[in-house]
């Protein structure tokens, strides 16, 4: 396999260009000076090894030139069809991929989607991520700044709502979606016409141009909106025994996802009800499928309030390099604990390990944070809220925990035991005798105040005493770095998601922040050449 080997000398066209390239677009710039040290023979072998199980030379393009051509997709937002373009009009392009003066594009636009799904298939995106986090460490350690090349690192993670790239349906659409996707591939399969099969699987609503205009009915009306449920859950199941009856395996196998789909749909929907009849659930299921394009999107907050559709992204951050060292994603009904996982592992991939750790208080359950202490480090958060939402009664704050003898007493002195994770009722008689009362509870007579103690509270307690100095405050501030990477990336990428499902969005990801890894190292470099002048 042909490998990467361009110039590393510049030529007189090449310094002309590198000369404008300062301040807009510096990235380019950086690129062709530094694609040497980013692609150097490790990292090739790494990208070549992606071809061995096909066998070496099914691939005339060098790897690492498709590699450099993603990030530059990334880094101006280009899509593939954009890119080849791109690679044949814009001098940038030209200058980082060595092809200055070229008359023909050096790649496809069938070649980078191929690529892509190589580098995603192979985890070649991570390891894009960790080259990139080396060459910054590198950078910092020729620079003398030895000690903050520690292996056990200060890092801080966080998370950013991504919305998903699918279109978001109510269970009538996506069960009528679902179903006109099946007939498209019957008919294509069996090359009969659509309008003949609908018919005969007795589905003929979905020969309408919507199922809601092919319904016709008053949707405010609640008898006329349970007879349209009725009759599409009565259409796409008898679709459904069609294709059962009618198709063997082997036919229904490209059917299989739209099937399964149908299935889910209706079991996370649609309920039966006393009477017999088909009716939507009440509630919303807890995994809820709510896009028939990609079927990993779901709800998700942002606070009580604010609700978004799609993924989360998360991102753990060298505090000290301001480097990403590690991404990953999760569809948005998930809690934020299950992304710091994989940030972890990631991590630990490197050779490296965390020593302080910087969290959200959503993450705190999280068992990186039970790690992090285990081996003796250090974890820095908000505590959660001690104060009493009505501000005239009495918070948690007020109260006395005591760990060691699992006591809490009142400000009346009243004091009982706990167990940690457990909610502790004060006695009622107590209470109902209590001249604080008023300032207390607003529980009903004949019930005492109630204060839930956390199965965390000791670390609880800790995070409260941070917050409570202000050289613990200016500690818990350490953490607006990662807040600072992550509206970065928003920047980068925007807040909707370019690809579908969660391992697309990853990639994504991961090399936007590869690109932001490499800006810092850029503008290190900027930093040391100003000093030296
Ligand atoms: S109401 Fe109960 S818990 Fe509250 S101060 Fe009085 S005795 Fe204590």
């Amino acid at each position: 396999m042909e490998r990467w080997k361009p110039p590393v000398a510049t030529t007189k066209q090449e310094d002309m260009l590198l000369k404008r390239l300062t301040r807009v677009r510096a990235l380019f710039g950086f690129l062709r000076r530094c694609r040497h040290e980013l692609f150097d023979d490790a990292f090739q072998e790494q990208l070549e090894a992606m071809y061995r199980d096909t066998g070496a030379g099914d691939e005339p393009i060098a790897p690492a030139l498709l590699c450099m051509v993603m990030l530059l997709q990334g880094y101006v937002r280009a899509s593939d069809a954009e890119a080849v373009e791109l690679s044949l009009v814009d001098m940038r392009w030209q200058l980082v991929l060595g092809c200055l003066g070229a008359t023909e594009p050096p790649f496809s636009q069938g070649a980078l989607q191929k690529f892509r799904e190589r580098m995603i298939d192979h985890e070649m995106d991570r390891a894009l991520l960790e080259k990139t986090v080396s060459l910054v460490r590198a950078g910092a350690a020729s620079k003398g700044e030895a000690d903050t090349l520690k292996k056990a690192l200060r890092v801080a993670i966080d998370s950013r709502p991504l919305v998903g790239a699918g279109r978001v349906e109510d269970t009538i659409n996506l069960l009528g979606h679902t179903a006109r996707i099946i007939v498209q591939i019957v008919s294509k399969l069996t090359e009969r016409n659509p309008e003949e099969l609908c018919r005969e699987a007795g589905a003929p609503l979905l020969l309408a141009p919507s199922i809601k205009a092919g319904l016709d009915l008053d949707w405010s009306d609640p008898k006329q909106k349970a007879t349209g449920v009725e009759i599409v859950e009565r259409q796409v199941s008898s679709l459904q025994l069609w294709v059962e009856r009618h198709l063997d395996d082997v036919v229904t196998r490209p059917l299989q996802p739209y099937l399964d789909a149908l299935t889910q749909v209706k079991t996370q929907d649609i309920e039966t009800s006393p009477q017999g009849r088909a009716q939507i659930r009440q509630g919303v299921a807890a995994d809820r499928r709510i896009s028939v394009a990609d079927p990993e999107m779901r709800h998700g907050r942002k606070s009580k309030s604010k609700r978004f559709d799609g993924f989360k992204e998360h991102i753990g951050c060298d505090l000290d390099l301001r480097v990403i060292l590690a991404c990953s994603v999760t569809p948005a009904n998930r809690p934020e604990e299950e992304g710091a996982l994989p940030l972890q592992e990631d991590i630990h991939r490197q050779g490296l390990s965390i020593a302080e750790l910087f969290i959200d208080r959503a993450y705190v359950n999280s068992p990186v944070v039970q790690d992090v202490l285990e081996a003796k480090g250090e974890v820095f958060s908000k505590p959660w809220n001690q104060r009493h939402r009505n501000p005239l009664l009495f918070g948690k704050i007020d109260f006395k925990i005591d760990l060691a003898t699992q006591t809490i007493t009142c400000p009346a002195g009243e004091v009982e035991s706990f167990e940690p994770g457990e909610t502790v009722q004060f006695n009622p008689e107590a209470c109902g005798a209590c001249s604080l009362r008023a300032k207390c509870t607003l529980a009903a007579a004949g019930r005492g105040r109630t204060v839930s103690i956390s199965a965390d509270e000791a670390l609880q307690k800790r995070f409260q005493a941070l917050q409570q100095t202000s050289s613990g405050r200016a500690t818990l501030r350490h953490r607006t770095a990662v807040e600072h990477a992550l509206a970065h990336i928003a920047a980068r990428k925007g807040s909707h998601a370019r690809y579908l499902g969660v391992r697309k969005n990853l990639f994504d990801l991961r090399r936007a922040a590869a690109i932001q890894n490499l800006e810092v190292r850029s503008q290190d470099l900027t930093q040391q050449a100003k000093v030296s002048t």
